[in-house]
């Protein structure tokens, strides 16, 4: 309200002068103000209850002066607003102690003039330019304090009229004349210092606004009776301004800002929008005309002034562009090569990462940024050696390769990581999925031993072969020939028959053997699932071995079947069955010198049947269980050192029972016998359930 009214005043009296002077003017505006509504409230008073010339013409003057003063204040002219503060001295002088005056002044009228002087004494230390001025109003009103107390009588009275005597008004009057005017010229002395420091500062600020290397203009904004700012002009603009836009002082100065800019940027810096509405204090633009690109600082040192600084950031824009630009090949490229990359901190932090998914592996949960390589599921031991090898790679800035496995819900997998440092403070980690490769080194491997095995054990093969064909065969033409002789009687006839038949079987085996080995290599064995009568089957290889015991061993081979009823079967190979069943029932008499073969089946829950053979033979020590399976292979023992064999008997067993569908197992005792047995599926033909009905 009070800004509104001095506003209006302002504006209507005092256009003409500066900000300072217009407040002050204010100041004293009101001041008068309130002097007039005082003496007019006097005058009007003493009008009505007082009688008397002097009063009324005196007071009538008082009210006049006060607003000659406000005329003079209206008009501007401080200096003769405080002139009339010397009318006070003279209106006490006519007022008390002149003749006008029809008796001597009393002593409390002189207290009264105190209070006036001290009034006028008061505006003139406030408003008052020069201190001469004070000093001379003072001695004015000293004397006519002085005339006023001896009229009185009490101009060399010690004691005021009021107690104690430091009271009385010229030693009052003198000590707030002291008082006031040394503040004042303290004050005075202070504000001449600021306003050096100040003029240094300024003269700071012309200079590095003059020197700058940044284009900076000055602004000045003009407001409206709502203070709304209506109009920005041009004060000045730097060196810089005028060498970067090719303009001189002389041709912006004093110019609408708007238009200067537009003149400069054409349409690409909007200077009343960037100054007035936006609330930051910087501002980006794109000056196509120029080709270049600007950042605007707003600086408001002054409610009505502003600075623009232009900072040139067209480099800065064209290398934040190229990195940009390299980035988004950077990660091109980074997601064309199929390994996942991670960015991890000193401390062993995910920092960044880029994956690919493979159809192997899936990082379902790619949140691990902020996770450290404890919180990701390596086992503690795994994760400190990467941590080792992050800590070793930032100090020797080197590449460390650690290969590890991982369990995931896909299965588990093979990595190959390697480490090199990124920055000081963080590594790249390259993780590549050696899955397969590691699978096909392995397999590669073990085929590479299996088939340097293979060869080895051919090898012992062929260089038995001929001892173990040679061996029946010298037998068998030795003994041939033998019979042709005409000396030699019946029972030694039957002896080399006997002998003649067992080594022609024995050649036989061992070449139905090779055959059976030579079709399951070329995959030529076809599985042909038929009704099989068990019972039968058994009691035909029980009739074929039983024969077969060679007279020296004492052993007794017996049938166990389950399922008596000679029409009981199931659905199988049975000319594989018979294959295997020969090979281990051979196996069981050739590896026994005592005892019993047993051969023969048991159902298991109608569900399977579960087929063996045991003996009580040599046996067959543990660790060569796994052995035995392999192609070629024979146990160093004394039996196999004086019986043939190729070794080929149990890995084709073996092969045919998993033909079959089965596994062939075995339990043994050196010493005491061994038995193998598989399990065949019960599958129900023309077979158990037929004869159950
Ligand atoms: P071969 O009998 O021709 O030597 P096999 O492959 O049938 O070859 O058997 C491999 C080896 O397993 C035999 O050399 C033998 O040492 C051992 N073996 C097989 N069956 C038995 C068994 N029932 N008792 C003891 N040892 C056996």
């Amino acid at each position: 309200m009070s800004k509104r009214f001095s506003h209006i005043i302002s504006e209507k009296f005092w256009s003409h002068v500066s900000e300072e002077e217009k407040q002050r003017l204010f100041s004293l505006f009101i001041i008068i103000i309130l002097a007039l509504i005082v003496t007019v409230a006097n005058f009007v008073y003493k009008l009505f209850f007082y009688s008397g010339n002097s009063c009324f013409v005196c007071n009538a003057g008082l009210v006049a002066i006060v607003t000659l003063a406000g005329v003079f204040c209206l008009r501007g002219k401080i200096n003769s607003v405080l002139y009339t503060a010397f009318t006070i001295p003279i209106f006490l002088y006519a007022y008390y102690i002149s003749d006008f005056n029809d008796h001597p002044p009393l002593i409390e009228t002189a207290y009264y003039s105190l209070w006036w002087l001290l009034g006028g004494l008061l505006v003139l230390i406030y408003f008052a330019e020069s201190e001469s001025l004070i000093t001379t109003y003072s001695i004015i009103s000293l004397f006519t304090l002085g005339f006023q107390l001896l009229k009185a009588n009490h101009l060399f009275d010690p004691f005021s009229f009021y107690e104690p005597y430091v009271t009385h008004p010229l030693l009052v009057f003198v000590a707030f004349y002291g008082i006031t005017i040394g503040l004042r010229l303290k004050l005075k002395r202070l504000a001449h210092r600021f306003t050096e420091k100040l003029t240094v500062i300024n003269q700071g600020i012309s200079k590095v606004f003059q020197d700058s290397g940044f284009s900076i203009v000055q602004i000045k904004a003009e407001r409206d009776e709502d203070d709304n700012i209506t109009n920005l002009w041009i004060e000045k603009v730097n060196n810089a301004f005028e060498s970067s836009f090719k303009l001189n002082l002389y041709e912006v100065q004093n110019q609408e800002a708007g238009y200067v800019f537009n003149l400069i940027f054409r349409n690409h810096f909007d200077v009343n929008k960037t100054l007035l509405l936006n609330k930051k204090k910087t501002k980006e633009f794109y000056a196509k005309n120029l080709e270049r690109h600007f950042k605007a600082h707003i600086l408001k040192p002054e409610y009505n002034r502003f600075y623009i600084i232009f900072e040139d950031i067209t480099r800065i824009k064209l290398k934040v562009a190229e990195l940009e630009e390299n980035k988004r090949r950077y990660k091109v490229l980074l997601e064309a090569i199929p390994d996942i990359f991670f960015v991890i901190d000193k401390e062993g932090t995910y920092e960044d990462f880029v994956i690919k998914e493979s159809d192997l592996f899936k990082i379902e949960d790619a949140n691990i940024i902020g996770n450290t390589i404890y919180d990701v599921g390596f086992p503690d031991n795994m994760a400190d050696k990467i941590y080792a090898c992050i800590q070793t790679s930032l100090k020797a800035n080197s590449i460390e390769t650690i290969e590890y496995s991982l369990n995931t819900h896909n299965g588990t997998f093979m990595f190959e990581m390697r480490l090199a440092k990124l920055t000081s403070h963080s590594v790249i980690s390259i993780a590549r999925d050696i899955t397969r490769r590691k699978t096909t080194e392995f397999k590669l491997e073990r085929a590479l031993n299996k088939a340097e095995e293979s060869d080895r054990l051919k090898s012992a093969f062929l260089a038995n072969l001929s001892h173990e064909i040679r061996t029946p065969l010298n037998i068998i033409t030795n003994f041939t020939r033998m019979m042709a002789e005409p000396d030699i009687d019946q029972l030694e006839r039957m002896e080399f028959s006997d002998a003649i038949s067992q080594n022609g079987q024995q050649l036989l085996n061992m070449i139905d053997n090779t055959i059976h080995l030579s079709r399951i290599e070329t995959e030529a064995v076809e599985v042909h699932v038929d009704f099989c009568k068990i019972n039968n089957l058994l009691r035909d290889i029980y009739n074929k071995y039983r024969p077969l015991i060679p007279d020296t061993k004492d052993i007794r081979i017996n049938m166990n079947l389950d399922v008596p009823n000679p029409a009981f079967g199931f659905e199988t190979d049975a000319k594989l069955l018979r294959e295997i069943l020969s090979i281990l029932v051979d196996n069981a008499i050739k590896y026994s010198v005592k005892g019993d073969v047993s051969l023969g089946y048991e159902m298991i829950l109608n569900e399977a049947v579960q087929i063996y053979v045991s003996d009580n033979g040599i046996g067959i020590p543990e660790d060569e269980t796994e052995n035995i399976f392999s192609r070629f292979y024979r146990i160093k023992n004394n039996i196999n050192e004086t019986t043939s064999g190729s070794g080929l008997g149990l890995p084709i067993a073996q092969h045919y029972v998993s033909l079959l569908g089965s596994e062939l197992e075995l339990k043994s005792v050196p010493g005491q016998g061994t038995k193998f047995w598989f399990t065949l599926p019960f599958r129900e033909g023309k077979g158990f359930l037929k004869i159950v009905s």
